[in-house]
């Protein structure tokens, strides 16, 4: 007897709408049996596998500026919708004022998948797992997002519901990320821990972003975000307010390191238990904030 694991990609009607507004209104018309298309590296494993069956996929590349990469010295970082993570992570800007986006972009799958892949399909399929996220929400990405009442903007920091949910409505696309400019001299570092070093979603994650920071008791301004090991990519405020209040030495990393494993909350699952999860997740965003502050002194 043969087990067909992978069942065929079932029928779908592709839609190429001409509009933003044309497109909105024919996901918002077929609510539940229709969705935005990006990249498509989501969308046709989970059609494939049988846990998505989409009647309609509505392509949102190409439409009024969801194909454009731009940098504004003052404004910051715009990501088209459509644009892939390739584009992104070998951009001149992303390298020099956005670092770890562009660490988080070299850290998914392959070459080959991330000539497909996009940072706003990372978003809004809303995996606790998704690689780019972290770093997006560090640098304080808000989502450009185009609905049946027009535009709107959804900062990511309240975006993820729960792992697939977001506050995206039927009828909602978002057109773009944006991702003011960081401070001067930002820069940190994020650490992937999966089942293999080439093509695997993480077990652990950790996203650590690090500047100067004058105005804060210890001179300088630390925040880190988690990815799965909750039910939504975690920012860790504690650390934060920890990092800024303390002297920055190795004994305060390690505590830093303790509130995030606190406020972590893991499940056991194919790729990792939830002990082992929490275990790493201390190792790692101690190491993370050793690398970062590394960097930020020039040391590596
Ligand atoms: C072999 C393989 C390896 C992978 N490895 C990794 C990995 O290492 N790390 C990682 O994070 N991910 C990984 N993934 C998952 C996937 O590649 C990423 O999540 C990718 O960024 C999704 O982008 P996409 O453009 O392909 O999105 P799509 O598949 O097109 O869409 C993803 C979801 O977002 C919705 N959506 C798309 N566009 C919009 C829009 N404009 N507005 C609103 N909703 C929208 C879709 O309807 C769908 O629900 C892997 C996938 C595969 C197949």
């Amino acid at each position: 007897m043969t087990i067909n694991a992978h069942p065929e990609l079932p029928e779908f009607d592709y839609i190429r709408p001409a509009t933003l507004e044309e497109a909105s209104r024919f996901l918002s018309d077929h609510a539940g049996e229709a969705r935005p298309l990006l990249g498509g590296t989501d969308i046709f494993v989970r059609m494939r596998d049988g846990f998505w069956h989409d009647k309609y996929l509505v392509d949102v590349k190409n439409l009024d500026g969801t194909d454009n990469l731009h940098f504004h010295p003052t404004a910051g970082l715009t990501i088209g919708a459509g644009v892939n993570m390739n584009r992104v992570m070998t951009m001149l800007e992303v390298q020099q004022y956005y670092p770890v986006l562009a660490e988080a972009c070299r850290s998914v799958a392959s070459y080959q998948l991330r000539t497909r892949a996009t940072i706003v399909g990372n978003l809004c399929n809303a995996s606790p797992a998704g690689d780019t996220i972290g770093a997006c929400m560090l640098y304080d990405g808000v989502l450009k997002v185009h609905g049946v009442d027009g535009y709107r903007d959804e900062p990511l920091k309240t975006f993820f519901l729960g792992p697939g949910k977001t506050v995206l409505k039927p009828g909602d696309i978002a057109t773009a990320i944006q991702l003011p400019r960081p401070p001067a001299g930002s820069t940190g570092t994020y650490i992937k821990l999966g089942r293999n070093t080439w093509s695997d979603l993480s077990i652990v994650g950790v996203t650590a972003l690090g500047s100067r920071e004058p105005a804060s008791a210890s001179g300088y301004s630390f925040h880190v975000a988690l990815a799965s090991v909750a039910p939504v990519p975690l920012e860790v405020p504690a650390v934060h307010s920890y990092l800024s209040e303390n002297n920055i030495t190795p004994e305060a990393f390690i505590e830093a390191a303790r509130l995030a494993q606190q406020a972590c909350n893991p499940i056991d699952d194919v790729r990792g238990s939830a002990r082992y999860r929490k275990a790493m997740v201390k190792k790692l965003t101690e190491k993370a904030l050793l690398i970062t502050l590394d960097r930020l002194e020039g040391r590596e």
